[in-house]
């Protein structure tokens, strides 16, 4: 990525990042103030866009069009979740497919369902490279993913099919999940449930991607999950809060290869944001060198390309 941030500032490009964030939700703050710090440490450019938590979707939407227009913007994202009288479908439709890094907008997820290539939803993308750089092997597997979500289930199930695994979609209706979970070699767990995935989820060995993150204030469940980890105890005590995947930390014990909560799926979503908005400017450039040269309203540039 950073060769090709190179190679776009020698051509006089610096991509740049818009991020929305309504209102004043502190998880949210902290999710985008690590975006923005991500791409002040790569060099690329960020404008944030904060408007208060009372704004119509009709306010909303012309924000999300002024960033479409803008020839600085090559990225936009819309941090989730919106406050409830906006209408964050038509938000996130009305984001320019060409900038949608989060891979969220319906064309998008129509070129991934059919294999082609295309913006890709960050945090299933990170999962894919995880793997990758891992040498946790997928052609073959046997991959559950559970949760069926648009932004991480739905998508995660897509990469993991294209990638050669068989893969079972659970959700909250399947029946007897830890007997679904331990026919697994690589199960991806996104359910918004802390804990919930303990170690007779997993056949010993298997691969246990932890995509959750939840908050916990509750000292009574903090002495539960962290048992068997007296430091991570000792930091919730010091701290009176901590985070937790949807995997319950004793799956340590039992997985072949796991990642951590926090510091696992969080920093490599963050990673593949910066990756896309990279992609999106060289793409946009390059479109719209194509379509300039090839219009007739330019001949010139036409008929040299030709
Ligand atoms: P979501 O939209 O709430 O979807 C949760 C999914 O899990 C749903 O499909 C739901 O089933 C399923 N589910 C809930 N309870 C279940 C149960 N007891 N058994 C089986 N399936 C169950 O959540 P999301 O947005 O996908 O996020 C999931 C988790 O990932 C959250 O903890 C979130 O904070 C985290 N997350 C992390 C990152 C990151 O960067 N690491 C990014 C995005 C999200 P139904 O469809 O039947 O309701």
């Amino acid at each position: 990525m950073t060769g090709e941030i190179v190679a776009l500032a020698a051509a006089g490009v610096r991509p740049g990042l818009a991020a929305v964030l309504v209102g004043d939700n502190p998880a949210s703050k902290v999710y985008v103030s690590s975006k923005i710090a991500a791409c002040e440490k790569l060099g690329l450019a960020s404008i944030q866009v904060t408007p208060a938590a009372s704004i119509t979707t009709a306010e909303l939407l012309a924000v999300v069009e002024d960033l479409n227009r803008r020839d600085d913007v090559d990225g936009i994202l819309v941090q989730l979740p919106l406050p409830p009288q906006v209408d964050a479908k038509k938000i996130l439709d009305a984001v320019d497919p060409a900038k949608d890094v989060d891979g969220f907008h319906p064309l998008n997820v129509g070129h991934l369902v059919a294999g082609r290539p295309t913006l890709v939803s960050c945090t299933p993308a990170g999962v894919m490279e995880i793997l990758r750089r891992s040498s946790i092997p997928v052609d073959g597997a046997n991959a559950v993913v559970l949760g069926r979500s648009d932004i991480v289930g739905k998508p995660m199930a897509l990469l993991l099919m294209q990638a050669n695994a068989t893969v079972t979609i659970c959700h909250s209706k399947t029946r007897d999940l830890p007997e679904v979970t331990r026919r697994a070699d690589i199960v991806v767990a996104a359910m918004g449930r802390p804990a919930m995935v303990t170690p007779e989820y997993i056949r010993p060995g298997a691969t246990v991607i932890d995509v959750g993150i939840n908050r916990v204030t509750d000292a009574a469940l903090a002495s539960k999950y962290f048992a068997n980890f007296p430091e991570r105890l000792a930091a919730f005590q010091a701290k009176g809060s901590t985070l937790v995947g949807d995997v319950h930390p004793d799956v340590a014990n039992v997985a072949g290869a796991i990642t951590p909560v926090p510091g696992g799926v969080g920093p490599l979503t963050i990673a593949m944001l910066m990756s896309n908005t990279v992609k999106a400017a060289r793409l946009r450039r390059k479109n719209s060198a194509t379509s300039t040269a090839s219009s007739p309203a330019n001949p010139a540039a036409a008929a040299a390309q030709r």
